[in-house]
């Protein structure tokens, strides 16, 4: 009896030892460094207000899409960036969608591509009015620049655009060539990035490093940490819809049966909200955990997320509470569209739902559609797949790559003590399409805590406008 106490004793010990030991290993990587932003270029603030202006509404298979808008956005690109315009070739693909090629020194190194959409979300008349700016004005005040697209994605546009033609007047001529792409499409159908990937496949062109828009800089994700956290998309989560259906007899609602098409499918959709698809930490997501950690002054939280070989399943619990974190852990499942019936006084025969589900790598469409129909375990319940649009998860950026390096180092230079991590993006961008021509995508912007996506109220700090113009000059300048 005391051998085993003894030995579950040394046992103890052994595996505190490992915890601490983990705990303490797991420090900071980078130590405090001081930034000194470039200046803002003389026009960049009007620049960015005159793109707001010109209302590139998304053109969508619903929607009018006003192509003078876009011929006139795209005359506002070649007045204000005239050095780009004079310097550097443009291929225009299917009418709206620009690729600038900047040739290095050095053509046997792969390019690297800079991306952005200037199409933008239309504003819903009804918001108007809740808006503390004309959503379409670009107007200058309490320290930002207001409108729609000024965070989505003019912002990048605008700084790449700003970069390059100060960089083009000093003469810099980049060693790896620089490929600036821009997608007017972006928020409808991504098909103008398509198209682009499709053209640099037809030339046989694989790319060193893609930037796009997608992670950014929070100081609100974690309250423990006392530190900017910059987050670069590494992957993005796959996407399905699927339809559920039931059917039942209906008729006139004065004599109603026990069961109709709307009891079942709304049992369904209960039984549905009430399970989750099963969690679980992917390494990019691991590696998340571990480098913002270091950095957290709750002793407990850094040392179970330095060991998550000990403490997952208790992590796993933690990070299901909130939704931000529960759709980096696992594959989402939630109702979109609920429809039934034609009139108060008929009970309607059939009844359907969307669930959308947004998929964890390491997952398919068909585990999702396994998952549903053993859930609902109703045969009355049809389900099928929304047939217009689904993708796989995509594969991942590795974080020790040179594209994630490149993009870590220029972080650095921009903000003060940053944590920099990788994270998977729970929505999807048009990088997506780059990934058969490039092991390098990354996702990433500047941007603080950039809220009013679009919503109302969408502003660009002005400093992070000055950031992003000073991030994309050091991917510019920073040689493989
Ligand atoms: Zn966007």
């Amino acid at each position: 009896m005391k051998k085993i106490v003894v030995g579950f004793l040394i046992l103890f010990l052994a595996l505190s030892m490992v915890v601490l030991y983990n705990t303490f290993k797991n420090k900071p990587i980078l130590g405090q460094n001081k930034v000194s932003l470039t200046a803002l270029p003389t026009d960049a603030i009007s620049h960015m207000g005159q793109a707001i202006q010109i209302s590139t509404e998304t053109p969508d298979d619903n929607y009018k899409y006003d192509s003078s808008t876009f011929y006139k956005y795209r005359q506002f690109i070649d007045q204000s960036y005239p050095t780009v315009k004079s310097t550097l070739p443009r291929t225009i693909i299917d009418s709206f969608n620009y690729i600038y090629e900047w040739k290095g020194t050095d053509t046997s190194l792969l390019p690297i591509v800079l991306m952005a959409h200037y199409d933008v979300v239309p504003v819903e008349s009804s918001a108007v009015k809740l808006w503390h700016a004309k959503p379409y004005g670009g107007e200058v005040k309490e320290g930002y620049i207001w409108g729609r697209g000024a965070l989505d994605d003019k912002a990048s546009m605008i700084a790449i655009l700003e970069a390059t033609e100060q960089l083009l007047k000093t003469g810099y001529q980049p060693k790896q060539t620089i490929l600036l792409c821009f997608g007017s499409d972006e928020e409808s159908n991504g098909r103008g990035a398509i198209a682009m990937v499709n053209y640099f496949k037809s030339k046989k062109m694989k790319f060193d490093m893609v930037v796009d828009e997608g992670g950014e800089i929070s100081t609100e994700d974690m309250k423990d940490v006392k530190h900017p956290i910059a987050s670069i998309g590494v992957g993005e989560k796959g996407y399905v819809t699927l339809v559920l259906t039931a059917q039942k007899e209906g008729g006139h609602s004065s004599i109603p049966g026990k069961t109709s098409s709307i009891d079942l499918l709304s049992k369904a959709i209960y039984k549905l909200r009430e399970k989750e698809m099963p969690a679980k930490i992917i390494p990019s997501i691991k590696a998340y955990l571990t480098r913002t950690s270091a950095y957290t002054d709750q002793f407990w939280k850094k040392m179970s997320l330095s060991n998550l070989w000990l403490f997952e399943k208790w992590v796993l619990n933690d990070m299901s509470e909130a939704p931000a974190s529960n759709a980096l852990i696992r594959t989402t499942i939630v109702p979109t569209v609920f429809n039934s019936g034609v009139r108060d006084n008929v009970i309607p025969t059939f009844a359907t739902a969307y669930v959308n589900s947004r998929i964890l790598p390491g997952e398919t469409q068909q585990d999702v559609f396994n998952f549903v129909t053993k859930v609902i375990n109703d045969t009355q319940i049809k389900v099928t797949y929304y047939p217009n649009y689904s993708t796989m998860p995509s594969p991942q950026t590795d974080i020790n790559s040179s594209a994630f390096k490149r993009v870590e180092k220029a972080i650095n230079s921009t903000i003060e003590d940053v944590v920099v991590a990788p994270v998977i993006m729970v929505g999807a961008t048009d990088s997506r399409s780059y990934r058969d021509i490039s092991d390098g995508v990354v996702n990433f912007s500047p941007l603080t805590n950039a809220k009013g996506y679009h919503g109302i109220d969408e502003r660009l700090l002005i400093t992070d406008l000055q950031k992003c113009i000073h991030f994309y000059t050091l991917l510019m300048k920073g040689e493989k």
